[in-house]
């Protein structure tokens, strides 16, 4: 059940901007150090309910587990997972028990409960932040506000990176003929006899070609590089010392923004999903061009004709930007107030936070990949949820930590 803008007080210590699984573990993690702040903060979200975003991606690729394994969830005990699984072994995928789809979302609906979180969720799009020094007025979709003495961002996002060709289209189109993967879905999608375009290497890709051939498709992957096969988005050595010791040691921020870059590596795919890709290579149905880059496209009356940078031509009836998103503070409306106010340094469009992931010379906190300067690689994964919440909730519950602001020095 959804809690309705109407019933919301004037003030609140603790505003929470989106209700994604980071949003999530954040609550729990800030319950379990201070129960006494419950009754004290509000998550905010448009769909008014826990996970919705993530229920509707997994939903729309079709995705049968996690990429993560079971130790990576909102509850703040790392066996959470296992121990709810007990009963439902077969739900965890190999190689490193993967949770599958349902089973994640049923262990999130249990920690909802456990946590007594079911009627946090305000059914509101923050609109903007509007700083009143030291507080923040937020103003919602229906045009009331709220004035909050903290805030915590946690709406993942990003900004869909839309290659340059496309742009450059001539040609009018129908929009469901080329769109990016966050648009798809494949549940609603009958594709016998198409071919189906797919740009990019990452595991959406995958996904995203995989549904389109069971569904009677023939696909064609473009890669713009090799195709890369990962277990994860980066190394575990980065969910602890083992690479995050050196990370924290540099104190070069540009120089950290390159180890992200690294680590990450760009999209790749896991073993199993480049397996099921090979096998449907070999059966005729799916095209894998790499090192291959569009230049230009045209559509044609119910076809696009593809021209890439090496001369190859390509016939399909749909294009699928697999694309990605960029994060750039810069580009977020949300933060523009706060940018204005609080002018701060920025390295590659990530914002250089505190150690506590705050915005410095104010009391408002980032979570998800704008924090990766300060989190490592993994910010915007599941486990990058729980490092930033062990970062931020200190700095909520001791009013010491509040305005002792480190603010770094460089860029
Ligand atoms: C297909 C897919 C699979 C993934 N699989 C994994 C995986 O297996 N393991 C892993 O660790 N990571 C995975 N990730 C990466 C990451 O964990 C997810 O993207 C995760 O959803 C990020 O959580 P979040 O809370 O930051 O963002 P989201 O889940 O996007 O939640 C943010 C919420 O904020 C809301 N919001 C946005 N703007 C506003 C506003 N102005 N006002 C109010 N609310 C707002 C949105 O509506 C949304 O509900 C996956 C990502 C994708 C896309």
């Amino acid at each position: 059940m959804d809690t309705n803008p109407s019933q919301l007080p004037n003030k609140i210590d603790l505003a929470i901007i989106g209700a994604g699984p980071h949003a999530l573990t954040l609550v729990t993690h800030l319950l379990q150090k201070r129960q006494t702040m419950r009754g004290r903060f509000v998550v905010f979200d448009p769909s008014g309910k826990w996970m919705s975003q993530w229920q509707q991606q997994f939903a729309a690729l079709e995705i049968l587990h996690l990429r993560s394994p079971a130790v990576h969830h909102p509850d703040p005990n790392p066996f959470a997972l296992r121990k709810f699984a007990e009963s439902r072994p077969h739900e965890l995928f190999p190689p490193y028990d993967l949770p599958g789809t349902q089973l994640f979302e049923d262990l999130c609906q249990d920690v909802i409960y456990r946590w007594d979180l079911q009627n946090q969720v305000v059914k509101a799009e923050v609109t903007r932040i509007q700083p009143l020094h030291p507080r923040f007025r937020l103003w919602l979709d229906d045009g009331s506000s709220i004035i909050a003495r903290r805030v915590v961002v946690a709406t993942g996002g990003g900004k869909l990176q839309i290659p340059d060709w496309v742009n450059q289209i001539a040609t009018k189109y129908p929009q469901d003929r080329l769109c990016h993967s966050h648009k798809v879905d494949l549940r609603k999608l009958q594709l016998a006899g198409e071919n189906i375009l797919i740009v990019g290497g990452g595991l959406t890709s995958g996904h995203l070609a995989i549904g389109a051939l069971a569904r009677g498709a023939k696909v064609h992957l473009i890669l713009r590089r090799q195709l890369q096969e990962k277990l994860f988005d980066a190394e575990p050595g980065w969910l602890g010392p083992k690479y995050l010791k050196g990370f924290f040691a540099e104190s070069d921020y540009q120089k950290r923004w390159q180890m992200i870059q690294a680590a990450r590596n760009g999209g790749s795919m896991t073993p199993a999903i480049a397996m099921q890709l090979r096998r449907a290579v070999r059966t005729g149905n799916l095209r894998i061009d790499e090192h291959c880059q569009i230049s230009e496209a045209q559509w044609f009356e119910n076809h696009w004709l593809v021209s890439c940078h090496d001369g190859s031509e390509y016939k399909c009836s749909r294009i699928w930007l697999s694309t990605g998103s960029k994060f750039d503070v810069t580009d977020e409306s949300l933060l523009t107030e706060i940018a204005d106010t609080y002018p701060i340094a920025i390295a590659n469009g990530l914002p250089i936070l505190d150690t506590y992931l705050r915005w410095p010379g104010c009391e408002l906190f980032i979570m998800g990949a704008l924090a990766a300067l300060q989190v490592g690689p993994t910010a915007r994964n599941l486990s990058g949820a729980r490092m930033a919440s062990e970062k931020i909730v200190p700095a909520i519950v001791k009013s010491s930590i509040a305005h002792n602001l480190r603010i770094p020095t460089r860029y």
